[in-house]
């Protein structure tokens, strides 16, 4: 059996297929230009291999609602040319697979909670914090998605005592993307974040929005861990940050794991999403058997 996985990200698409045991046998990195371009390298790339599903993992906003007319688009992103894009149509018509569906995110969840930092449990949330903020989460199992899926970067934060910066996110202004991403870092320092020091005063500041959100999912979700990726963490040195600003926070009001347990580096590292996909895609054809 062969699976296809696609992580659709703002700069590269990440394709691979995989055998039954989810071991990528062949992968390859497209840049994302236009859909018609990329989307088309995307498909001749999958041809070549006899898949039997495929799951997306895609960035977004995107529509999962699968009573919506548009399910399957991606929906009002930034990204100009893939604005009301219909993705899952298109590669549904090219390929004519079972095709899995949702947000980058939610498929690196899946991913760390099959394989990476989260293995073994029932729950947890995986957040990016690189050019956007992003989470994604499983819960008793199965992806976190309502009406439409979760958008966790956009949480509303306190702003910082020592901070002043009026945030750059473009809907919100000052939500936690808009305060915490990389961008808004190097915009408001004018300096990239990489190139900041170890001692330097704003990490303190950046750990305590990220204390924020991690307070906000433990208080709505409960989960068993929280794994964080993205280029920003690459700072290691923001995980105790981030633990003690979290513990002062939220004041033992209620019980998780042994902090350096509980807000933890991802485990699969760039891999999480694309694994993910390559799981979603088998989830699909399981529920594509037994339906
Ligand atoms: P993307 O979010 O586009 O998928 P990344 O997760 O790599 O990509 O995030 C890119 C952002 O992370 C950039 O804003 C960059 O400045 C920041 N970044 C990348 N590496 C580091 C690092 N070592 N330390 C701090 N910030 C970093
Ligand atoms: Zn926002």
């Amino acid at each position: 059996m062969v699976l296809g996985g696609i992580e659709a990200g703002g700069t590269k698409f990440v394709c691979a297929v995989s055998d039954n045991e989810l071991n990528i046998i062949e992968r390859l990195s497209i840049p994302t230009t236009t859909p018609s371009e990329t989307v088309k390298k995307v498909v001749d790339f999958f041809k070549r291999y006899p898949i039997e599903a495929l799951g997306v993992g895609s960035f977004g906003p995107i529509d999962v609602n699968k009573d919506s007319k548009t399910y399957g688009y991606i929906t009002n992103t930034p990204k100009v040319a893939w604005q009301n894009y219909d993705f899952v149509g298109t590669l549904s018509s090219a390929l004519s697979v079972p095709i899995g569906w949702t947000t980058d995110v939610n498929a690196a969840a899946l991913g760390e909670i099959t394989f990476g930092a989260a293995k073994g449990k029932k729950s947890c949330v995986y957040i990016t914090v690189g050019t956007g903020i992003g989470g994604g989460a499983v819960v008793n199992g199965h992806l976190l998605e309502g009406y439409g899926h979760p958008e966790m970067g956009h949480l509303l934060v306190r702003l910082h005592e020592d901070d002043s910066f009026e945030g750059n996110c473009p809907f919100h202004h000052n939500c936690l993307e808009g305060l915490a991403s990389g961008p808004a870092i190097e915009k408001r320092l004018n300096e990239k974040a990489s190139n900041l020091p170890v001692e330097h005063d704003y990490w303190q500041i950046e750990a305590d929005y990220l204390a924020q959100a991690v307070m906000n999912y433990t208080l709505i979700l409960s989960p068993e861990m929280i794994v964080f990726g993205g280029g920003v963490m690459k700072q290691e040195h923001l995980f105790p940050l981030i633990r003690e600003a979290y513990s002062k926070k939220i004041a033992h009001y209620v019980e998780v794991p042994p902090l350096d347990q509980y807000i933890v580096p991802c485990g699969l590292g760039d891999n999480a999403g694309i694994k993910g996909c390559l799981i979603l895609a088998e989830k699909t054809l399981d529920k594509n058997r037994t339906e």
